[in-house]
């Protein structure tokens, strides 16, 4: 049985194929979300080379912001039920999920059994989620994937604003004009985000095996923050993008079973 999670965010499009809800047979991100070419793009990749189409599957679940645009999908589902059913199998002690996309960020506790406990979501502000990093990476002229690196040259974390990304945007221009290096303003840049996520998860409560997801989680320099802020160790997920499509896929593989029980 084949079937299909597709996640279309506000910033990136992902997609995971799974055969008899456990083989990854194919998986692909696309950086531009809903609303974008990413959804046709995200498909024509997770299938290119492959001898099946979309027409093959048994079933399609989308998530995501931009899940009632996916037209060949057979239900929706919220990315906070599909980040828990994706993080709750590949890591099934996992007690709080940190997700931090790119327009919003949440904690998510679980109950110790892949059940969703409770949560709490930032999606009001661009502060504290990837938005708030694209735009400093830009400001700083820094590429997003080097920001991790750079992070740890830094000697004193600069202090920049959590409150708001525009006036967190005029900080970093004024600490450049001042002569403060951009390793030590990347650095306090990623403390903002920490403080804001932090936020987040104190409202859950702070647990063993905290798991990160989400595009932010690759950004080494905001996992290293988030630890600190937490003193505590983090798990960033194997393929943190893919955790949302990993759950789509692993619900369409339970809906089809029912359905074909039924
Ligand atoms: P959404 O699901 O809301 O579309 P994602 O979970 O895909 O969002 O996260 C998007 C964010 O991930 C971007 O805003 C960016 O800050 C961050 N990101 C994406 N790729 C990288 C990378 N290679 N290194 C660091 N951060 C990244």
């Amino acid at each position: 049985m084949y079937t299909l999670g597709i996640d279309i965010g506000s910033s990136s499009s992902k997609a995971v194929l799974l055969k008899d809800g456990k083989e990854r047979v194919s998986q692909a991100v696309i950086q531009v979300g809903t609303g974008t070419s990413g959804p046709a793009r995200v498909i024509e990749e997770t299938f290119g080379g492959l001898d099946i189409t979309i027409e093959d599957m048994d079933y399609i679940v989308a998530t995501g912001y931009g899940r009632f645009s996916v037209e060949e999908a057979d239900k929706q589902i919220s990315e906070i039920s599909c980040h828990a059913k994706g993080i709750y199998y590949l890591y099934p002690t996992a007690h709080t999920i940190i997700d931090i996309g790119g327009q919003d960020a949440k904690a998510i506790r679980l109950d110790g059994k892949g059940n969703i406990g409770q949560f709490v979501m930032n999606d009001k502000c661009a502060a504290g989620t990837g938005r708030f990093l694209d735009v400093m990476s830009r400001v700083l002229e820094i590429p997003l994937s080097e920001l991790g690196d750079v992070h740890f040259k830094a000697t004193q974390w600069a202090f920049v604003s959590s409150t708001c990304t525009v006036f967190a945007e005029s900080e970093v221009i004024s600490l450049l004009s001042q002569g403060v290096s951009k390793e030590n303003i990347v650095a306090g840049v990623h403390q903002s985000v920490a403080s804001k996520a932090c936020s987040l998860v104190y409202r859950v409560g702070v647990t063993d095996d905290i798991v990160m997801c989400g595009g932010v989680a690759q950004n080494k320099g905001a996992v290293d923050a988030i630890e600190k802020e937490l003193s505590k160790k983090i798990i960033v997920a194997e393929d943190p993008q893919l955790t949302g499509a990993l759950g789509a896929a692993l619900f369409a593989y339970e809906l089809c079973n029912r359905s074909k029980r039924s």
